[in-house]
């Protein structure tokens, strides 16, 4: 077998019937997907740390509540994995970078202790692209993670590894960031369910910054209303998030079932061929979906983002410049790593140059240049004169469509080292993705068929801000077409 995925998944939500109803308890739960791990880790690596420990206390924890009697929270006894750019209280969290070394967070991350709050039961912390820069996880100061369905290929990036413990069924739920496409893209490139949020919509707080005007956190599943349910749970107003929505929507899984008669829906033509790059088994895959949605009743038409062929420059400037300025706080004073030199810049200059990887160092150089004075103007100021562009280009479809529509990944999941000696081949990865993260709009991928090569494909469907209740009504038409 080339690959460790399960013959069936239970959903997050079959796991809180069943514990509920005393059916199992957490720990049983718990105990079936440590046997997993057990199992494929070693092969697929989709952990930089397993908690066995602190799952098993919280799964007893859980069990204890039942015994009680008392009232249980939404995702209770389901096990999730956590990516380790998320803060865990007392637990490391590595950005999959040498500069934490031994670095522990003194408190939990919002959406972590909202989902403790509802009963799930951590599991562990994820691998990723260091500081979540990448598209297939191989910039892991920890090595790479490799996608389930075939261990010769990645599982895509940055979050990698949350995609491939969900794919693998390490974990039915995992938790992700998505600044360019890192939950949407490795969920295509895995065959599971991903979900970037409105920006606003889930707190920051305790996520370690990359690029901060883009960065959302979002989860991972086996289905659309398990990644609703988990949505649900992390959502919400925060005050410690300052980009927090006051009003941010909640209420996701309730109109799931609707259907999508008469919804309008507009196929982003840029992204099906008008772009060079994105493979035609993709854009072919793509057509099976919007076929799908119109026998279920929508209106579906072709439309033009003009702005798309320039999001990729735009986010290449725009992210590595807020990068470079989040990362400068790795100093080898605040955080992890220290290397020794003989004066205070000298330390400073030591540590940066052993802590960080080639990828953190080419983007904090690329931020750097295009921050700088004489520059700025040139390149930063006109990629957010993109980003505006694209913004006005967004609304305008908004004003007749109801949701848009496109693939998710150019491609399905290469082979490993394929792309890693090519940073701007890496780059077109995130083509499809990086247009909802310049904007911050909601975006979801759902799995729909795979390739030649017997490997998933994603399709993506983009709703407009706050609009996440139409996006899930959308991707479980598809979800249901597609099985
Ligand atoms: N692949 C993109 C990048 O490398 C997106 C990363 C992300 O969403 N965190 O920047």
């Amino acid at each position: 077998m080339s690959g460790a995925v399960p013959a069936k998944y239970q959903s997050a939500s079959e796991i809180v019937d069943l514990v509920t109803n005393r059916e199992i308890s957490a720990v049983e739960v718990l105990e079936r997907y440590l046997n997993q791990i057990e199992e494929h880790e070693e092969d697929v690596h989709a952990f930089n740390l397993v908690t066995i420990n602190e799952a098993r206390a919280a799964a007893k924890e859980t069990d204890k509540l039942i015994v009680q009697g008392e009232k249980l929270g939404p995702l209770a006894g389901v096990p999730v994995a956590i990516k380790d750019n998320l803060c865990t209280k007392g637990i490391p969290t590595t950005a999959s970078s040498k500069i934490l070394e031994g670095w522990k967070p003194p408190y939990d991350a919002t959406v972590v202790k909202k989902l403790k709050e509802a009963g799930a039961t951590i599991v562990g912390k994820t691998n990723l692209d260091e500081f979540a820069m990448g598209s297939s996880t191989e910039n892991s100061a920890f090595g790479p993670t490799r996608n389930p369905h075939d261990l010769s290929c990645v599982p895509g990036g940055s979050s990698g590894g949350s995609a491939a413990a969900v794919a693998a069924g390490f974990a039915p739920i995992a938790i992700g960031s998505d600044t360019g496409g890192s939950i949407r893209q490795p969920a295509a490139l895995c065959g599971v369910v991903g979900v970037k949020p409105t920006y606003g919509g889930v707190s920051r707080y305790g996520l370690l910054a990359f690029a901060s005007s883009l960065d959302q956190v979002g989860p991972f599943a086996t289905s659309v209303r398990d990644a609703a349910i988990v949505h649900e749970v992390i959502g919400g107003y925060d005050p410690l998030d300052s980009t927090s929505i006051k009003q941010a929507p909640n209420s996701f899984v309730q109109i799931i079932d609707e259907g999508v008669n008469k919804l309008k829906v507009g196929i982003i033509s840029e992204l099906m061929g008008g772009i060079d790059g994105i493979t035609h088994e993709v854009i072919e895959q793509t057509n099976k979906a919007v076929s799908a949605l119109s026998n279920a009743g929508a209106q579906v038409e072709e439309v033009s983002l003009p702005a798309a062929l320039y999001c990729l420059s735009a986010y290449y400037l725009i992210a590595p410049a807020e990068a470079s300025s989040n990362l400068s706080r790795y100093d080898g004073v605040r955080y992890g790593l220290r290397v020794d030199g003989a004066n205070l810049k000298e330390m400073n200059v030591n540590t940066r140059t052993e802590g960080f990887g080639d990828e953190v160092k080419r983007r904090i150089m690329l931020g750097t240049y295009a921050l700088s004075a004489g520059y700025y103007d040139a390149y930063y100021g006109k990629a957010l004169k993109v980003r505006r562009l694209l913004a006005e280009n967004f609304a305008d479809l908004y004003k007749d469509y109801d949701v848009l529509l496109s693939p998710t990944s150019p491609c399905t999941a290469f082979k490993l080292g394929a792309k890693v000696n090519d940073p701007m081949t890496m780059y077109v990865n995130d083509v499809c993705t990086i247009p909802s993260n310049l904007v911050g709009h909601p975006a979801i991928s759902i799995p729909f068929g795979s390739g030649k090569d017997g490997m998933p494909i994603g399709v993506q469907i983009l709703a407009p801000p706050m609009k996440e209740p139409v996006m899930y009504q959308v991707a479980r038409t598809l979800e249901q077409a597609s099985q």
